[in-house]
């Protein structure tokens, strides 16, 4: 094997490859086994956050290897326009062979900006084939995000990502308050009032665009990186589907991070009882070893392009890439045949109750929620008035980086309770994580936050 040379941290600071930041060297990282990550210097990391929420069967696990590098050997790409493989094939079959009349095509591409912005595309053309010409408003919800790409980032009320280029996001796209009762329901109110006011909200923004002119109403199940693994009330996407219906308004499920089994289910969306119109998801679909997004598509829709020009008309490249389907199918036999979501429940009520016995009666913790193998952690200064720290001492990183010292990697975020200020840090191990990492993850997350403190 060849080996690679040790780079010091000012080659890394000044090498040709641009990095996130021109001011800060990330580590380089020599090879990923199982739950770990080991640096190029020796350090041994815990992936406690399996980088965004993407490493579902560890790293590199043998049997997805393999499977990729077998298609490697069979074929690697093929333009979708001519042909097809059984791989991708088989891995569409897989995806939605238990979601008969839910679920009718599963489209593939990469990224999941790539997957947002085949939906947006896709909402569009449902419209237009049906005449609707005027249906090209998009509503989403402030402290979201859908992707970098312009509509994704249009769709997203991650105000941080957008500033640069607010001039150039269309005017299209419309935002309604997030579903987020930790910062957002009112003391007088109960859950189910809050839920009604957010359904109204939506119900008045549609009426104020116009029905005949919403397209799609876009949001994350369980939100991701914006807020940190923030869960509906319940009954909210019961009521938010109800007033999609009656404004002939398409619900999109962006499940990018929480869903491919993050949650424990699939779906995240079959723990609210609902079925969306289309739903997204990416990340742990491909589990990091290649990139792989899909589109999962409801037989109203489908029949809506039957009924048009029957053709979908957004072609990539690199769609239904094969060494991504053998990579997506490898994990989806590899959950199933080990029971991996079972695991994702059971080691997520153990991290729930580790996190809420030991981190969240940290004087700075002010909240913890989340689903499965998917917390947040969020900060604030003062627990009773959840007032946030000031933006500029980036607490989440800081405390990310206290954990990091101790040998785990969560997943910092800020802008939590506006878009701006707010911070937070996201746990999301591998599907098959253990008891005893765990306890590690905890451990080191409690001792960096009173590290930090
Ligand atoms: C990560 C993410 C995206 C964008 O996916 P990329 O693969 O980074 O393009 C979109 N929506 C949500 C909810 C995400 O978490």
């Amino acid at each position: 094997m060849e080996g690679s040379k040790m780079m010091s941290n000012e080659e890394v600071l000044t090498s040709k490859l641009l990095h996130r930041s021109l001011g800060h060297a990330p580590n380089v990282v020599e090879r990923a086994q199982g739950a770990y990550l080991y640096l190029q210097d020796g350090t041994k990391v815990l992936d406690g956050c399996g980088g965004a929420a993407v490493i579902s069967v560890g790293h590199s696990n043998p049997e997805v290897i393999k499977a990729v590098s077998d298609q490697l050997n069979r074929v690697a790409y093929i333009h979708t326009g001519d042909y097809t493989t059984s791989v991708s094939e088989e891995l569409a079959n897989k995806l939605i062979e238990k979601y008969e009349g839910k679920i009718s095509k599963v489209y593939f591409v990469n990224s999941g900006s790539e997957a947002n912005e085949a939906a947006v595309k896709l909402v569009t053309q449902y419209f237009y084939e049906q005449g609707k010409t005027s249906k090209v408003h998009f509503i989403s919800r402030k402290q979201s995000y859908h992707g970098n790409c312009l509509s994704g980032l249009s769709l997203s009320g991650h105000k941080a990502r957008r500033l640069p280029y607010e001039n150039i996001i269309s005017s299209q796209f419309h935002q309604v308050g997030p579903a987020f009762e930790y910062r957002y329901k009112l003391d007088v109110e109960t859950s189910d009032e809050y839920v009604q006011r957010l359904a109204t909200e939506l119900e008045n923004e549609i009426l104020e665009i116009g029905p005949e002119n919403v397209a799609a109403f876009f949001a994350e199940t369980v939100v991701g990186a914006t807020t940190a693994c923030v869960t509906a009330p319940k009954g909210y996407f019961k009521a938010i589907q109800k007033v999609c219906n009656k404004y002939d308004v398409l619900l999109v499920l962006d499940e990018i991070m929480c869903g491919s089994g993050r949650t424990g289910t699939f779906f995240a969306w079959e723990q609210e009882g609902i079925v969306p119109d289309i739903t997204t998801a990416g990340k742990a679909l491909g589990g990091g070893y290649s990139p792989l997004s899909a589109v999962f598509i409801s037989p109203k829709v489908i029949e809506g392009l039957r009924s048009g020009t029957s053709s979908f008309n957004n072609g990539h490249t690199y769609q239904s890439f094969a060494l991504s389907s053998a990579a997506g199918l490898a994990i989806q036999r590899i959950i199933e045949r080990d029971g991996l979501l079972s695991n994702v429940l059971e080691m997520g009520a153990y991290l729930e109750e580790k996190l809420k016995q030991e981190v969240l009666p940290l004087k700075i913790v002010g909240d913890i929620r989340g689903r499965g193998l998917f917390w947040g952690i969020e900060f604030v200064k003062d627990k009773k008035t959840l007032e946030t720290f000031d933006t500029s001492l980036k607490v989440g990183y800081k405390i990310h980086d206290f954990i990091w010292n101790r040998g785990v990697g969560v997943y910092p975020g800020f802008g939590t309770n506006d878009g701006f200020s707010g911070d937070h840090i996201l746990i999301a191990p591998s599907f098959d994580v253990t008891k005893e990492q765990i306890d590690i993850i905890v451990d080191a997350v409690s001792k960096g936050i009173a590290d930090f403190l």
